[in-house]
């Protein structure tokens, strides 16, 4: 492989701006394609291959932009901000198609979905938190090594897999503690 080819997405960054933020802080992975190289393969190997619009590859570039979790309207709201036109209805359709390719992980956090990147990004897990909706996320040798037995005990071909911890945060939990504080005085 030629080295120049390596490309590498999410150089670690660590963010925490409140609602709905995401703590990321994972490696990068080395990837030999362009997320928007790796799309537009994806859509002419189709059965019926499809045209790569130039609305999708704005998408495509916006996505993997840096890593976050994100929903379908946040993505809208960050294309719009962007200066970019792209129409709901195909926010929604790409998205599908991301997952399809094995680009983009789904996440199902109660009654939202939430997408990720899966191609350039390591396999991790989830902590949720129910108040403010941050998403910390983690790796850990044994949780990984337990899921591997699991499926070889039960002859099971495994192709991936979503934990999710649901609670609270150490933020909403110190807050919590500190209105409980309040309502003694
Ligand atoms: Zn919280
Ligand atoms: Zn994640």
């Amino acid at each position: 492989m030629n080295v120049e080819e390596v490309k590498l997405l999410h150089a670690a960054d660590q963010r925490d701006q409140g609602f709905g933020s995401s703590i990321v802080s994972l490696p990068a992975v080395q990837i030999t394609q362009s997320p928007v190289e790796k799309f537009r393969e994806y859509l002419v190997s189709r059965a019926t291959p499809q045209r790569f619009t130039d609305q999708q590859r704005d998408l495509v570039e916006q996505v993997f932009s840096h890593h976050s979790h994100f929903d379908a309207d946040q993505l809208g709201k960050d294309l719009e901000d962007a200066g970019l036109n792209v129409s709901r209805a195909t926010v929604y359709r790409t998205l599908t198609k991301l997952v399809d390719a094995g680009m983009l992980r789904k996440l199902e956090v109660g009654t939202k979905t939430y997408y990720e990147h899966d191609y350039g990004y390591p396999q991790h897990e989830h902590l949720v938190c129910g108040v403010c909706e941050k998403m910390i996320e983690f790796q850990h040798p044994a949780i990984e090594a337990a899921i591997e037995e699991i499926s070889r005990q039960n002859q099971f071909q495994m192709i991936g897999h979503t934990l999710i911890i649901r609670g609270t945060c150490v933020d909403c939990n110190r807050a919590r503690a500190a209105n409980r504080r309040l309502d003694l005085i």
